[in-house]
């Protein structure tokens, strides 16, 4: 049989992409090497209680907004419950020195309301950067999908600028300065390199309408499970993808996977980072300039992660995710030590029938992968006593941070369990651990959807923007490239 495409990944950006595909009459196929489609979202379990790992909230998924209309549009929204997060304080950012509070409402009135109580005399300066803000965003493909005239220029984000040049326009203050950069941490990018335009896409849709899911993450992996079995699309879960298979010519002729077998396929969009893409084309087929550039991109922050465990959620995290870190602070100075660096503690999908077992929520802090590099080199398990000697360290000054800055964190919690770069490099697939995958930065190129193959495009890994949302955003992108982006725009309009 021949498949009319192939897409390589069952992550968010994959599986979206295989869903728009065959709503087109395309014949589709995923290959997907975890054992179950949207791995990366659907969260684990240890013991029997259940721990998000990269799924906790979303924003645009108030009703008609941006990431609401993709799930309709892929008809996952009725497969699941939004829960809208607290309307007064969805993100809570406490300054660890001295206890400080701003509590962020849902809204972007209500937001810079607040921002103008806590911060007076910044009133005007507040207003000019929202209404710079709305602009930036109105630009986006996708984000915007009503909007027709959308003219973006990939090009011009690349060129800046950067969201701390834009807050040195408007803002003095650097405690303002602190909390309008707060958000960096969603797309693990410090203000100094994150294009204006692109901080836009992420941090409006969540000041707009930020919610969970019922059943965080792996609700959603579920969802997205039972749509792609419904459209009729045959995943090929538990295998990896090797190599493409090229005519004489260039042209694609399938996909050959690890275990030997061969898939015929007319067309292959990939959804793993585009480094790894590289050893999927043949020799010869990319030419060294194309190579070295995805060689050259480099990717968003790493991480540390604290898995814990109670038999109540801290009250605090119910509707709200809390933010700690140093007022006016900034994210370079922040990284250089692990007790300066901002934290982020993010409620989890806490539902009611788990009071016999509790409740599992985590704590990100960011790192770069140099600090796990003595590491690097081993990828496989058990692990080495330098390594796990080295995570525990870690671990222990995090939650002694946490002990200090916001005790209702810790009181009554277990540690269950810890990520480093080496565990997210193994589970998000970059090579350098990156949460995100590629990042958005002045004067990097991201890869467009088409490559120098004929029929093989490249989505997802935040290459067109970062999330949940972002890898919605590019599989939109990529297939709009391959169907037309007028006609699809239509589609999610209607
Ligand atoms: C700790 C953490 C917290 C996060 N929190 C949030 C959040 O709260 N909200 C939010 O919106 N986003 C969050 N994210 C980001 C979000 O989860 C990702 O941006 C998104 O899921 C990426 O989807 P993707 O399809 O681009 O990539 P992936 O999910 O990585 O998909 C790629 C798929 O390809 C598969 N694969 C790789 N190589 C091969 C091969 N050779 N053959 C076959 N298959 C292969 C992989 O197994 C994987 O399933 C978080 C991420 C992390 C790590």
């Amino acid at each position: 049989m021949t498949y009319d495409t192939v897409v390589v990944g069952g992550g968010v950006s994959g599986l979206t992409s295989a869903l728009i595909l065959a709503r087109h009459g395309r014949r589709v196929a995923v290959v997907e090497k975890a054992a179950k489609p949207a791995s990366l979202i659907g969260g684990f379990e240890r013991g029997g209680i259940y721990f998000d790992s990269a799924f906790h909230y979303a924003g645009g998924l108030g009703n008609g907004d941006i990431l609401d209309l993709f799930f309709h549009y892929l008809g996952i929204d009725r497969l699941l419950r939004k829960v809208p997060l607290d309307q007064n304080k969805f993100d809570i950012f406490r300054d660890s020195a001295s206890g400080w509070e701003f509590s962020f409402p849902c809204g972007i009135a209500a937001l810079q309301e607040a921002l103008c109580e806590a911060v007076p005399h910044e009133a005007r300066g507040i207003q000019s950067y929202f209404v710079c803000l709305a602009a930036a965003f109105r630009q986006l493909p996708y984000l915007n999908p009503g909007t027709p005239e959308v003219t973006w220029n990939p090009v011009e984000a690349v060129h800046g600028p950067s969201l701390a040049e834009v807050l040195r326009r408007f803002i003095r203050d650097p405690r303002l300065g602190h909390l309008l950069s707060l958000h960096t941490l969603l797309h693990g990018v410090s203000p100094q390199e994150i294009p204006f335009s692109i901080h836009a896409g992420v941090v409006l849709p969540f000041y707009r309408s930020p919610c969970r899911i019922a059943g965080g993450g792996r609700a959603l992996a579920a969802a997205f499970s039972a749509q792609i079995q419904a459209a009729g699309i045959s995943l090929i879960q538990g295998r990896s993808a090797e190599k493409l298979v090229l005519s004489a010519s260039g042209h694609l002729q399938g996909l050959k996977l690890a275990d030997g077998e061969s898939l015929a396929c007319r067309e292959c969009v990939v959804s793993i980072h585009p480094r790894r893409f590289l050893a999927l084309a043949p020799q010869g087929a990319l030419r060294p300039a194309y190579r070295n550039r995805l060689m050259g991109l480099e990717d968003t922050s790493s991480g540390y992660i604290l898995f814990l465990h109670g038999l109540a959620p801290p009250p605090i995290l119910a509707g709200s995710n809390l933010y700690l870190g140093f007022s006016g602070q900034g994210m370079a100075e922040a990284l250089s030590s692990l007790e300066r660096r901002p934290l982020f503690v993010a409620g989890g999908a806490f539902h009611a029938d788990s009071a016999q077992t509790g409740h599992g929520w985590s704590v990100i802090c960011p790192a770069s992968w140099l600090e796990m590099e003595g590491e690097w080199a081993s990828a496989g398990f058990p692990r080495s006593d330098s390594y796990r000697a080295a995570k525990e360290e870690v671990s222990g000054r995090i939650f002694q941070r946490l002990a200090h800055e916001a005790p209702e964190i810790v009181q009554g919690a277990r540690l269950i369990e810890a990520a480093t770069p080496l565990t997210l490099r193994n589970h998000c697939g970059g090579p350098r651990g990156g949460i995100y995958g590629v990042r958005q930065a002045v004067g990097q190129y991201n890869p467009q959807p088409a490559t120098r193959i004929p029929n093989v495009y490249l989505c997802g890994q935040a290459t067109a923007a970062p999330g949940v949302l972002g890898a919605m955003v590019s599989a939109f992108l990529t297939c709009g490239h391959i169907l037309g982006d007028d006609r699809l725009r239509r589609e999610i309009m209607a």
